[in-house]
């Protein structure tokens, strides 16, 4: 996963401070850095000893799944053995890595390609998670090279999975993210926490409520920073995440190159800013987000078909979001920004 601090959505759990006043509320509250960046703990009404312990646990949770599922670093897990493995050969995966490739071929078939993930080589060859980021593209021949290489290039077997070719590489980047809030909201539920939110740099899972009223959540807005371009209302099991090129970029001759690929191009998707997708679990939010982001406004209707809500910021800076959206979540398009398109 990612190795650099974000922040795409801000928060804004108003009224916190006046709740944890009260004597039969306690707002527990806590911060740590995984997964390349702060994730944020809150938890509302709850007994703060107990509060507390549930937090660790979650936290320590999360930094399980990051361990189980990230390509980078020195420590060795079954993904990089997958990766480092002969072309062909069929390799069984541990259960819970399964799961979540089974969930990610389904995702990029929904997504016409879209999402694949196998674009591990790709992803190292663009370098935007590595401790040095670049400054310049690669060459064009290499990207052609693995472009070719890992489209459909994962096959499974009775006995396992196996890949095509030494360019086909895992990489759970997209999706582990998303993957390890639900498991994280998950282990908070079995110390009895009821109501509470998990905000991994502004990618969001909530639960319960935030008293009597729902939790609000503010959608960054993808070129400026500090400003939101949208609120919404959101309570019970919910997911609020946002894929955008405002994170990891740089400009080389004045071209935007950011970390969201098209994997049919092997180049950044340049059709959105940002897309944000609202589902009831992480990991769905996450994994279709970046999807959506490569899709962009065409995406908006495999989303509503899936029962999901998002918010398309175009190239152009157009707004665009599902239907009915505004009734639904409560969301408030922060004036001046006005959807144009739905
Ligand atoms: P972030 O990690 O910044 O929240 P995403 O969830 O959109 O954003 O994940 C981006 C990461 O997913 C990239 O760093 C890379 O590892 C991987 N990735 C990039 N493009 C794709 C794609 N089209 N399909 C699947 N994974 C991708
Ligand atoms: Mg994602």
């Amino acid at each position: 996963m990612r190795a650099i601090l974000t922040n795409h959505l801000l928060i804004l759990l108003l009224g916190i401070v006046l709740s944890a006043c009260s004597p039969t509320s306690e707002t527990v509250h806590e911060t740590r850095f995984m997964m390349g960046t702060l994730v944020d703990f809150t938890v509302y009404d709850a007994n703060t000893k107990n509060a507390a312990m549930a937090i660790k646990a979650a936290a320590d949770e999360m930094q399980r799944i990051e361990n189980l599922f990230t390509i980078y670093g020195d420590q060795n897990n079954s993904v990089k053995i997958f990766n480092n493995a002969k072309a062909g050969t069929d390799i069984k995966l541990p259960s819970e890595i399964d799961a979540l490739l089974t969930r990610s071929m389904q995702i990029e078939q929904k997504s016409d390609g879209a999402f694949n993930p196998a674009l591990g080589s790709l992803n190292k060859l663009w370098g935007f998670s590595q401790p040095t980021p670049p400054t310049s593209p690669p060459p064009a021949e290499e990207i052609e090279q693995i472009v070719s290489s890992s489209s459909h290039c994962l096959q499974q077997r009775a006995d396992g999975w196996s890949r095509t070719g030494k360019s086909c590489q895992l990489d759970f980047g997209a999706i582990a993210k998303g993957y390890a809030l639900e498991q994280g909201m998950k282990v908070l539920k079995l110390h009895g926490i009821e109501h509470a939110i998990i905000n991994a740099g502004g990618d969001i899972r909530v639960g319960g409520s935030h008293g009597k009223r729902p939790w609000q959540i503010g959608i960054r807005h993808p070129r400026q920073p500090g400003q939101v371009i949208a609120t919404l209302k959101i309570s019970g099991d919910k997911s609020v995440v946002t894929s955008g090129d405002y994170e990891r970029f740089y400009l080389y001759k004045g071209k935007r190159y950011h970390h969201i690929l098209d994997p049919r191009l092997g180049m950044p998707a340049s059709r959105s800013q940002s897309a944000t997708v609202i589902a009831d679990d992480a990991t769905t939010a996450d994994g279709w987000s970046t999807a959506l982001f490569v899709m962009g406004a065409d995406g908006l209707e495999t989303i509503e078909k899936m029962g999901m809500d998002a918010i398309l910021v175009d190239a152009d800076g157009t707004i665009h979001t599902t239907k009915n959206i505004e009734s639904r979540l409560q969301l408030s398009l922060s004036p001046p920004m006005l959807r144009t398109s739905d």
